[in-house]
């Protein structure tokens, strides 16, 4: 039966408008199994964006499926980082004004390149801090508790750090996160029923903090509805957008999205600890930011060093220090990438690969008793994140074999194989060969050597 390059198989039902639009008809591989080498041979050969493989820097001997953690290095963020060292060095003070482009304006004009990832106007994306560091410049400023209204809701499955966060945030006002924060449960330990989210938006709550993607299943949510409820609400509702960032589409304009934050080291592949970024709707510009500092100044007249702040008028007035050249470059390089396969054909082919690598586990057998591997991600693929989340009660022993194979995947605790299959450097064979391998430790016994428990950074 012929089949087509890019779609899930077995098929499944209509796409989201968008998706699998840049797929290509395969008429060749008729009769051919999933579970054969060539089938995802040919699903490389079909693939319209596979040449952007060579633009990153592959670790020699390795499969790499940790992009969700951190992103590889590409030659367009090399040449640009190399390229802000080099200005440092000939232009010294003269780079504020100077660079290339220059780094007085680097918020803005990354800002700005980066707006058409998340669906805003330029103005309302600003390449700034890193993801917590966002979450408590926007929480500041939107985190208004009064009244009865003194809640903040996040999810039971939500990244430590932003819980941390909340809370911190919660007692700056004097309350108490036992009675403040409320985390909407989670019924499998794996995903969140958006129901259950609106459920909790009450007129209790001042503000709300949800993942795009959760960090563990991959799950994603469905923001435009999670948007409408709060709005509808009087809820200020922003989204931690770590995991969706380059993997996923989004139009945070369209669906009125209140404000949003990310970072550029997982899929965006901006490098280690690389300048994160901020979205703040339109409305509520001109809203004075509950950390301000002078980098939030109106541009022309920062250096006036004026006594009272007078704010940038978009997105910008969330800056609050000197930004970093040289952890900013790398992503002006890494999205060049994303401009030229384009994110639409970036989420069909991970889309096509994270269904591929469900499929084949399957079809291999391996989600059978006997080998005890589980899928933790959902199926339907507008609920589906960039990556796979594996399941198996030797999880950590499954990570090191996999690692030892010169496979890298990271684990979660307490039994999370996350697979992260990057687009722009995946390719389907790769993922074949991770299948080869995850059947082969078990049938060998690997799992059941070695040591338990995660690594210190895991
Ligand atoms: C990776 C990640 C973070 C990390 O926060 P940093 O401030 O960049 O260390 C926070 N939230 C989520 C959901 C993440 O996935």
């Amino acid at each position: 039966m012929p089949w087509m390059g890019w779609q899930p198989l077995p098929p499944r039902k209509a796409r989201q408008a968008g998706e699998g639009t840049t797929g290509m008809t395969i008429e060749t591989m008729a009769g051919a199994s999933i579970t054969a080498e060539a089938y995802a041979q040919a699903l490389d050969a079909a693939d319209p964006i596979g040449r952007f493989r060579d633009r990153f820097y592959l670790p020699p001997g390795q499969i790499y499926l940790d992009g969700n953690s951190l992103g590889l290095l590409s030659h367009d963020a090399e040449r640009e980082t190399l390229a802000a060292l080099e200005q440092w060095r000939t232009l010294a003070i003269g780079g504020w004004l100077g660079g290339d482009p220059p780094w007085f304006t680097l918020g803005e004009s990354l800002g700005a390149l980066t707006a058409p990832l998340v669906g805003a106007e330029p103005e309302a994306v600003v390449v700034t801090g890193g993801t917590t560091i966002n979450l408590h410049a926007l929480v500041a400023t939107f985190y208004r508790p009064a009244g009865r209204r003194r809640r903040i809701v996040a999810t039971s499955l939500d990244f430590p750090s932003d819980l941390y966060a909340l809370a911190s945030q919660i007692r700056l006002h004097g309350g108490d996160p036992a009675t403040d924060l409320v985390l909407v449960p989670s019924r499998d330990d794996r995903t969140i029923d958006e129901a259950e989210i609106v459920a909790a938006l009450t007129d209790e709550v001042a503000l709300a903090l949800l993942p795009s993607v959760l960090y563990r299943s991959g799950q994603l949510l469905d923001l435009p509805r999670l948007a409408a409820a709060a709005r509808q609400r009087g809820i200020s509702l922003g989204f931690d957008c770590a995991h969706s960032v380059g993997a996923v589409p989004h139009q945070f304009d369209a669906w009125g999205i209140d404000w949003a934050f990310w970072c550029s080291y997982k899929y965006l592949n901006a490098g280690p600890g690389a300048t994160g970024g901020l979205y703040v709707n339109r409305r509520h510009w001109g809203t004075a930011p509950g950390l301000a500092g002078w980098w939030g100044y109106e541009k022309s007249r920062q250096f006036d060093m004026a006594v009272d702040w007078a704010g940038a008028a978009g997105a910008g007035a969330w800056q609050i220090g000197t930004p970093s050249p040289l952890a900013t470059a790398p992503l002006r390089g890494s999205l060049r990438l994303f401009a030229e396969a384009g994110i639409d054909a970036l989420r069909a082919k991970s889309l096509a690969q994270t269904s591929y690598l469900i499929d084949l586990l399957e079809a291999d057998g391996l989600t059978a008793p006997r080998f005890r591997y589980g899928i933790g991600t959902p199926r339907q693929p507008e609920r589906r994140g960039g990556h796979v989340a594996v399941e198996h009660p030797e999880g950590a022993r499954i990570a090191r074999a996999l690692k030892a194979r010169g496979i890298v995947p990271d684990f979660r605790p307490p039994n999370v194989v996350r697979l992260a299959p990057v687009p722009l450097y995946t390719s389907f064979h790769d993922l074949w060969r991770v299948g080869r391998a995850l059947r082969e430790i078990v049938e060998r016994g690997d799992h059941l050597r070695g040591e338990r428990g995660r690594d210190l950074v895991a």
